[in-house]
């Protein structure tokens, strides 16, 4: 088997039988053999019942069908524990993605690359969108030290290897970029065509957004602890030197207004600051405690010529 793709699938039966009917005809032109994995994630359109006619009629077409939805990268490792391929095609299953730029990536990865990215010149999201996204790499990059592309995202291929090392590793925090960039290996980056949304809507709402980019800040970087240990540092330096002014005025005898204002002021500033800290190492906490459970990353239901 030459090649795997594999579409996370959640609120896309509307786009399932055309995208599969476009990937197959430009991996036919390809001469690859190849099977096309399509997980879904409990999605709320009938998904499923899309899958399993498509899974019918092309025993290339294989499915996942998960328990409950568990998320897109979940859903994406379900697929990458199970594909047979030298090479593997991630890929938004809602036709924002092209199957018709998928030959760029192959040209490139014949270069002898074992990850080639597709980066989005053109991204076609709404402006709040791209807004957030960007001001998430920005954090992103300054938490963890890294340098991440704004314009990638899940569009990219994979060779064997390095989906190996991917799917050893089972921590929850699963954004398949930010895996990908840790594992090394030799990387390539391709600019590609971005599509409109054309069926069906974005499941990322603004919670679930924020819930993804504070689960790779957290998941990624100890720098929030560092940073509150810096803002508490500087916090105790200068009421040190706010306290030796004091105490000169004291001992040159100047008067020293008992400060009613000051006093609450600090009392409730650095109670706050407390909280928050004790909040940033609750939220760790939080982390550890989902990591040492070791459930399963995703549960499947039933499965299609797999
Ligand atoms: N997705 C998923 N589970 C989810 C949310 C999304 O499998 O809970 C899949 C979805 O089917 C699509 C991809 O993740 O293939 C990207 O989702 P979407 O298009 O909604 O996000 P956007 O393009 O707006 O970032
Ligand atoms: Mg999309």
């Amino acid at each position: 088997m030459d090649i795997s793709v594999v579409l996370p699938c959640y609120n896309t039966a509307g786009t399932l039988e055309l995208l599969s009917e476009r990937l197959i005809k430009v991996l036919e032109r390809e001469s690859k053999s190849f099977e096309i994995i399509m997980i879904n994630d409990c999605s709320p359109s009938n998904d499923w019942e899309v899958i399993e006619k498509l899974a019918l009629k092309d025993n290339r077409i294989k499915g996942i069908n998960l328990s409950r939805n568990f998320g897109q990268y979940e859903a994406i490792t379900a697929g990458l524990d199970r594909v047979k391929g030298d090479y593997v095609v991630l890929m938004d299953a809602d036709l924002q993605d092209l199957p018709e730029e998928l030959p760029k990536l192959l040209r490139e990865l014949e270069n002898g690359y074992d990850i080639v990215y597709g980066v989005r010149t053109n991204r076609k999201d709404t402006f709040f969108k791209k807004l957030a996204s960007n001001l998430f790499h920005k954090f992103f990059n300054y938490f963890s030290g890294t340098n991440t592309d704004k314009g990638i995202a899940t569009y990219a291929i994979y060779s064997k290897k390095v989906i190996s090392t991917i799917i050893s590793m089972r921590e929850r925090y699963r954004e398949i970029y930010i895996l990908s960039s840790w594992v090394g290996f030799k990387v390539a980056k391709v600019e590609i065509e971005h599509a409109k949304r054309e069926i069906g809507e974005t499941s990322y709402d603004f919670k679930k957004g924020l819930d993804l980019a504070l689960g790779a800040m957290f998941a990624y970087s100890d720098k929030p602890l560092k940073v509150s240990v810096l803002i508490g540092f500087v916090i105790s330096l200068s009421s040190l030197v706010y306290g030796l002014y004091i105490f000169i005025r004291g001992a040159l005898g100047m008067e020293n207004i008992p400060g009613w204002s000051s006093l609450i002021v600090s009392v409730w500033f650095l109670g706050g600051l407390i909280l928050s800290f004790l909040g940033v190492i609750g939220i760790y906490i939080g982390k550890i405690f989902e990591e040492v459970k070791a459930r399963p990353l995703y549960i499947v239901k039933d499965e299609l010529n797999l």
